[in-house]
């Protein structure tokens, strides 16, 4: 039966530090945020209970009624969505709190301290149980998001698991304060896609957003994952850019972090905007002039380098939904079912 779902409803688990959600989107109108399981602390999982929980979701969209938290996402398409067809290929991994980064724009800079000590549990037991039984179909997506992935204990042996079951695409969202191993292995097995989080093009910005002395190392541990991919296959290794006001939204700095990203042989690049500064801005239905100039400028600037242009969340939905930005061609951040990511397959993005 055709209707209006996303894959995250119909195939999705966002595991979080005390529930089950359906995605991790925020940016839209509705908010996103469906807790699907409260009350959850790395518990093996019934799965059939799983799926009834999901099923009202589905249900309602089958019935034309879009959940009001879903209002406005991006996600949302027409398809005949096989709602009987019971497994799971989004996973979202946003389940702990430590980081070994400060960055101002996070959840956790107003509590450092609390939200590196909180205990948090273990997804290793449960994705394992998916796969043994079965509930796990390639074509998918599976990201971290965090907390600092490198620095959980189960990191290493969660990627040789994933990459053992040969899964099509794992995004990693990492400080890059950290160099993993398994994301090199990763990287060269064709699987795993890495966003460094850089935000800058100078050890001084950089110092002024992350609130840690990593510029170089970071710098470094990306040069060592450029190293590990297959030169001629599809970039799996992005930095990523968050605009933020009053800090790195000038020209002057895109444009030193657009250099860095070609000195090191990075081939893609991640843009977004500060989420709350977003919200703001969309609120008031106007995003400032000097923002929209900047991407233009790294528009006009990739183009030239022949850097892929990612576009993140509220960059993605700002972009999507005015009109100043008729021509900007960009990589979607989802290119759901089209297995290993290779030049061939990109083709394949609609
Ligand atoms: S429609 Fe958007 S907000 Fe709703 S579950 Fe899907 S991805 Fe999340
Ligand atoms: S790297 Fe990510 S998790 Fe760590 S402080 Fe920055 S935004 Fe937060």
């Amino acid at each position: 039966m055709i209707f209006n779902s996303c894959n995250w409803i119909n195939h999705g688990l966002n595991f979080e530090p005390h529930h089950i959600e359906m995605c991790c989107l925020r940016c839209h109108i509705g908010g996103g945020n469906l807790i699907i399981k409260p009350g959850f602390n790395g518990e093996l999982l019934n799965w059939d209970e799983v799926f009834e929980l999901k099923k009202p979701f589905i249900e309602q969209n089958k019935n034309g009624h879009i959940h009001n938290k879903c209002e406005g996402c991006f996600n949302l398409y027409e398809k005949d969505w096989e709602e009987d067809k019971k497994y799971f290929n989004y996973l979202h991994f946003n389940h702990w709190t430590h980081c070994n980064c400060k960055c101002i724009y996070c959840f956790t800079d107003y509590n450092k301290d609390f939200y590196n000590t909180q205990r948090y549990y273990n997804v290793f037991p449960i994705v394992k149980d998916m796969f043994e039984k079965n509930l796990f179909k390639p074509g998918g997506e599976i990201t971290f998001a965090g907390g600092e992935p490198t620095i959980l204990d189960e990191f290493e042996d969660l990627l040789n698991l994933f990459i053992e079951n040969d899964v099509s695409r794992v995004t990693i969202h990492t400080s890059g304060i950290k160099y993993s191993p398994a994301i090199s292995r990763g990287i060269k097995a064709g699987i795993v896609d890495v966003v460094v989080s850089l935000d800058s093009g100078t050890t001084e910005t950089f110092k002024k957003i992350k609130n840690v002395s990593a510029y170089e190392k970071v710098i470094e541990n990306t040069k060592m994952y450029v190293d590990a991919e297959i030169k001629d296959n599809f970039p799996l290794v992005s930095t990523k850019y968050i605009m933020m006001p009053d800090i790195n939204d000038n020209i002057d700095e895109v444009e030193k972090w657009l250099s860095i990203n070609k000195e090191c042989n990075v081939r893609s690049i991640v843009i977004d905007i500060e989420h709350q500064w977003f919200k703001l801005q969309r609120e008031k239905c106007a995003f400032p002039k000097h923002g929209r100039d900047i991407f233009d400028y790294i528009y006009k600037r990739a183009k030239e380098l022949d850097l892929n242009i990612i576009l993140y969340n509220s960059a993605r939905y700002y972009i999507n939904n005015k009109q100043d930005f008729p021509n900007f061609d960009f990589i979607p951040y989802i290119y759901p079912s089209l297995g290993k990511i290779n030049n061939e397959t990109i083709q394949k993005i609609p």
